[in-house]
């Protein structure tokens, strides 16, 4: 921070956690191996004791989380563990959790599978402002994913977190398809911001990973505790590697996103093509929210080919399009979503996540691929 202007995101992203500059050593250090640590005598009196417990690697890269997220950052082994760390402290039986009908798989699995056995009431809401307001009384837990995974519907998240505060509810957003770089959920006010870190934040499909951060010092304890118990901690290798790839994050992100709007707008111009959805494209009726809350739109876009067999194939004839799960990474990618028979989505419904080739050759070679069916 200089004076009162806060650094842009490509400064932040550099930087985020890194160790003040000693002569000799490196500007990230490398990741430490340990289960034990040398720590005789009084525990508390050794700053790593146990690798379950802390690890100086995550220390730094949950520092780096921390700054661009605007709060205290807990590293996880999974997007799913940093999950269930905020749902399973959180919920007691007789609880309630609103969570979104449309929101990324395992996340109902959770919540139907397991919560709700053991006493939770789950209301499941479809992603839009008014039906989450309608069932917030009441809730002790209000889950959010906007945009959307795979819909890509955006709700209105300043609102509802104060609606969902006024009625004594906390407030989680899973913030992944956004980044920290397209919206800020702490700042608007939410008790949790989590991610799976798989995704943009290592950014090179290489390692599976995520976090969750907080403002308040006793969610964070409560996040810390889960953790420390459960063991769902990150391998020091992999939180490395995600250190390592956050520095790059500003720079992929205005490059997909860039991609994203320039795929979704060739696509919207086919007539072989329908239902595009890209919260950044104007007239998607996502657009209006996303505009005014979101400081990018994302990587990732929807959209319709006639039948599950034409979706398959345009999948097959592109060639630097990959066929696969997940998004967020510098590769081009993209599924049936219907696939999964998880999601309620048309058979020939795709989901693409903009890597960072040159628009023009996605395009030409989307182009051919549709040409070709
Ligand atoms: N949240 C969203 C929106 C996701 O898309 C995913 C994974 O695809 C997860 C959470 C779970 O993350 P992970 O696969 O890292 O456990």
């Amino acid at each position: 921070m200089t004076g009162a202007r806060r650094r842009g995101d490509g400064t932040r992203a550099v930087h985020a956690g890194l160790p003040a500059g000693e002569q000799g050593e490196p500007f990230l250090p490398g990741p430490t191996f340990a289960a034990p640590f040398h720590a005789a005598g009084d525990p508390h009196e050794v700053p790593f004791s146990y690798g379950r417990h802390h690890n100086p690697t995550w220390t730094r890269y949950e520092a780096a989380l921390g700054e661009i997220e605007g709060g205290q950052a807990t590293a996880f082994a999974s997007g799913m563990a940093a999950v269930t760390a905020i749902l399973l402290p959180a919920l007691r039986p007789g609880d309630v959790l609103v969570a979104p009908s449309d929101c990324y798989m395992s996340v109902r699995t959770i919540a139907e599978g397991y919560l709700s056995d053991r006493g939770v009431e789950i209301r499941l809401v479809p992603t839009a402002t008014d039906a989450v307001l309608d069932a917030i009384e009441g809730a002790r837990l209000v889950w959010l994913e906007s945009p959307s995974n795979p819909g890509l519907d955006v709700v209105d998240l300043p609102l509802i977190v104060e609606r969902s505060h006024a009625a004594g509810a906390l407030v989680a957003v899973d913030n992944t398809l956004a980044t920290p770089f397209g919206q800020r959920p702490l700042e608007i006010g939410a008790d949790f911001s989590m991610s799976s870190d798989s995704k943009h934040i290592s950014g090179h499909s290489d390692l599976v990973l995520g976090h969750v951060a907080t403002g308040d010092p006793a969610l964070t304890e409560q996040i810390v505790h889960w953790r420390t118990h459960t063991g769902s901690i990150p391998g020091p290798f992999e939180a490395w590697l995600a250190h390592r790839s956050l520095a790059t994050l500003d720079v992929r992100l205005e490059r997909e996103c860039a991609n994203a709007l320039a795929i979704a707008e060739f696509l919207a111009a086919r007539s072989d093509v329908s239902g595009v959805r890209y919260p950044g494209l104007p007239g998607d009726p996502a657009y209006a929210l996303a505009d005014r809350q979101m400081d990018r739109f994302g990587t990732v876009l929807g959209f319709e080919i006639e039948g599950a067999e034409r979706a398959e194939a345009f999948l097959d004839a592109c060639e630097l399009v990959a066929g696969a799960t997940s998004f967020g990474g510098l590769h081009t990618s993209a599924e049936r979503r219907g696939r999964w028979g998880r999601d309620a989505v048309a058979p020939g419904f795709i989901r693409l996540s903009a890597g960072c080739e040159d628009a023009d050759d996605l395009i030409a070679d989307m182009a051919a691929a549709l040409d070709r069916l």
